[in-house]
């Protein structure tokens, strides 16, 4: 059976690209040493996939920042105030990526935004109505040219007309379907120049299929797709999906004269279902998703190839493939040294995984797959007892009751018991927990991961910041104080490190945008609180003001969403093992005589399905009781807060409002202030603390501004309610503006009283 890939991640077995770029933006290599380190990576990937054994390899899925850019750049889709600078091709791509302040002029970068239910970030093109949508590019011939020079005959990827039709943004009049006609022109065009080429496939990636579309959607997607599909000749063109399933519109768009179609076989939980139930169309190629793109373990033999066989009914021609791209898994395990054996042999990364379309593409052709050394050990490994199991923590999850997950008495009572017991005023300040991680404070934490220091001289140090943090906070007039969260730079690799169950790595990086990557812990095994985590060092803080310190912890969701998670579980039952985890600590910080302890949903919607239609019963009907088991145990005078990072959630205001928290602070500076007509519409209980201004800047808001923002808030939100802070933590600011921002916050929140 043939194999192939929806795509190679780009960034480099060591971060290759985002060095070198970086170096390039900081001025310090020339255009000529980035395209040569670009180029570089590339032959290195299409070599380790040859040599894996993968028939049809991609092209053109490399990218320096962004596919979804790429593509807008391809087809001229620049805005006026980019191409004004007058940069070169290059430049104005970065441009576009992240902004240009410099000789040629002032301009920030598109906006950024979520790649469908992934970590990845793509950048959000502009449309306008004078847009003069057209072929300009050749980045994707190039790049095939390119790989053909290497004998390799490349499958040459691009991001679908449908797809980036739908992802742009609208200045103007005109709308998505009115520039469908200059779109297929340019689609066409790119097809003949392939067929000139001598391409046998090209691959139209649209993931924008498998969410909920409307009618006029699906109309939209037939003009493109039936004008460009007339135009065909020998290059075969494959639709590729991914993320999902196509539901509704499977036949629909497999009527389509399209020669191969990819599909996901494992977030597209109805795919086989759809083809047993009407078939898939003769004469066309599957190419069947079934090995992740998306998590780190290895793929179970039996169940892949199990599939096929079920597949072979159906259709003769099937092209074995990843659910998505490998993007969004790390480069290799080569890289790991500090993995047991034990652990690692459950895992497969990128080039693990491209072994792994080797193997069961060989097994295929096999008389008896069955009995295959390869498959054999491969179904062992999955019939042993899995590694990291306890059952105890088991047990704690299965006793969970309906009880455990209510916090009584009811709100509103709550609230006026914490009034009473807080003595606060009204417009309370607070912050959101992490205050500037200077210098200092890094140069402690890498001290003591090095073994220079012990834990105990660690913790002194921790506990210096700490006492500074609260006599500056004092000074400064905050009424509700944090301890500053000296002890992790980051919110989930900390927990993760202090839980049973979590492994780490050391360089397993996932892109997360251009050059940023992220590492996420592994949920490795059930996951259990073995020890307090955070109780000292706030006991500390607490000890040191008769103001109330606010207990800070990451709430299960989050530590969740932001992890690989096992696959041999499911999500509910991990976010549940982490909420008892979290609850523990939660209890412990009560005991303590910490009365508000905020615990941090940032991540709360980053897995919220594509499709509406799976919110609930895939997703929040076990996400926001994780959170509530959290804090349910707590006593009425304990205030419980918790924030997230953006205030997009319209659309769940009802789900934010049960995850029954007393206080929840969002990002509610620039223009995102239509969140409070929800808040006002929907009788929201939380207390609300909307971010008075972006801590995302340097730039110090002044006394005005914040009780600007502050009245705006006042008009929809009850007086009582209303709280007073910065949008997010201040970790990445620096010392001086953040003491000067907060003064104007508490000065605000001061002259704010004395008129109500
Ligand atoms: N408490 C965390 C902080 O202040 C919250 C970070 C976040 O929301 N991303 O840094
Ligand atoms: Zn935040």
């Amino acid at each position: 059976m043939n194999n192939t890939i929806v795509g190679f991640p780009r960034v480099g077995k060591l971060r290759e690209l985002k060095f070198i770029s970086e170096k390039y933006f900081r001025g310090e290599v020339t255009k000529e040493e980035l395209q040569q380190v670009a180029k570089a990576l590339r032959a290195e990937h299409w070599k380790f996939q040859k040599s894996a054994g993968i028939n049809l390899i991609p092209s053109n899925d490399f990218s320096f920042y962004d596919g979804v850019l790429d593509t807008a750049v391809l087809f001229n889709v620049i805005p006026k105030k980019y191409q004004e600078l007058n940069l070169d091709e290059i430049d104005t791509y970065f441009a576009m990526a992240r902004g240009y302040q410099g000789e040629a002029g002032d301009v920030s970068a598109l906006a950024m935004k979520k790649w469908f239910n992934t970590n990845y970030h793509y950048l959000v093109p502009e449309i306008s109505d004078d847009t003069e949508v057209k072929l300009v590019g050749e980045k994707p011939f190039e790049e095939y040219v390119e790989a053909k020079q290497f004998g390799i005959q490349t499958k040459a990827v691009l991001i679908g007309p449908f797809t980036f039709l739908k992802l742009a943004k609208y200045q103007g009049e005109k709308k998505a379907a009115e520039f469908a006609q200059d779109f297929v022109k340019g689609y066409v065009e790119i097809l003949k120049k392939f067929e000139s080429l001598g391409t046998e496939w090209v691959q139209f990636d649209e993931p924008a299929l498998v969410q909920d579309l409307t009618v006029e959607d699906l109309n939209l997607f037939n003009t493109l797709y039936k004008n460009i599909l007339k135009e065909k000749r020998n290059t075969k063109i494959l639709l590729q999906t991914y993320f999902g399933d196509l539901r509704d519109y499977y036949q629909e768009i497999t009527a389509l004269d399209f020669d191969g179609f990819g599909l996901d076989f494992l977030e597209g939980k109805e795919t086989l279902h759809l083809i047993e139930k009407y078939g898939f169309p003769e004469g066309k190629v599957l190419f069947a998703g079934l090995v992740n793109g998306k998590n780190i373990w290895k793929s179970s033999y039996e169940k892949v190839l199990g599939t096929l066989e079920e597949l072979k009914k159906y259709t003769k021609e099937i092209v074995l493939s990843t659910s998505c791209s490998l993007l969004h898994v790390p480069y290799t395990l080569q890289n790991e040294n500090s993995l047991k054996p034990e652990v690692e042999q459950y895992f497969a990364f990128a080039l693990e995984k491209l072994q792994e379309l080797r193997e069961l593409s060989v097994l295929t052709d096999t008389d008896d797959y069955r009995i295959e050394k390869e498959y054999q050990e491969n179904k062992e490994l999955f019939a042993k007892e899995r590694l990291g199991q306890n059952p105890d923590v088991k047990a704690k999850v299965d006793d969970l009751k309906e009880e455990d997950f209510i916090r009584l008495p009811k709100r509103s009572e709550r609230q006026k018991i914490q009034k009473d017991d807080l003595e606060l005023p009204i417009f309370p300040t607070t912050t959101i927990g992490s205050f500037p991680q200077t210098i200092e404070v890094k140069k402690n934490r890498t001290a003591y991961r090095k073994g220079e220091i012990d834990k105990a001289a660690y913790d002194s140090k921790v506990n210096e910041f700490i006492k500074a943090c609260i006599e500056k906070q004092e000074e400064i007039g905050i009424d509700v104080l944090v301890h500053g969260e000296y002890e992790r730079n980051d919110m989930v690799e900390f927990f993760g490190e202090n839980l049973e169950g979590y492994v780490f790595t050391e360089k397993a990086w996932v892109q997360s945008y251009g050059t940023r990557c992220v590492k996420p812990p592994i949920i490795f095994g059930d996951v259990k609180r073995t020890k307090a985590i955070t109780t000292s060092y706030l006991e500390y803080a607490q000890s040191l003001t008769d103001k109330p310190v606010k207990g800070m912890l990451t709430g299960p969701v989050t530590i969740l969403n932001w992890s690989f998670p096992r696959e041999d579980i499911s999500l509910k039952e991990m976010a549940y093992q982490i909420g008892i985890a979290i609850r523990e600590e939660v209890l412990d910080l009560e005991k303590a005589g910490i009365k508000i302890i905020q615990i941090d949903e940032a991540a709360l919607k980053e897995k919220l399905p594509i499709r509406q239609s799976d919110w609930y019963t895939e997703y929040l009907d076990w996400a926001i009781p994780a959170f509530r088991l959290c804090h349910s145990g707590v006593k009425p005078e304990t205030q419980i807060h918790t924030h997230m990072c953006y205030s997009e959630f319209n659309a769940i205001i009802k789900d934010i409002d049960n995850m029954d928290a007393d206080v929840i602070s969002f990002e509610a500076s620039r223009s995102k202030l239509t969140i409070l007509d929800a808040i006002q519409e929907s009788g929201f209980e939380t207390e609300v603390g909307p971010g008075v201004y972006d801590i995302h800047s340097p730039r110090v808001p002044s006394v005005e501004e914040i009780m600007g923002a502050l009245e705006t808030m006042l008009k929809k939100i009850d007086k009582d309610k209303l709280w007073v802070n910065p949008d997010c933590g201040l970790k990445t600011r620096g010392i001086l503006e953040t003491e000067a921002s907060l003064i104007n916050l508490v000065e605000a929140a001061k002259i704010l009283r004395k008129q109500y």
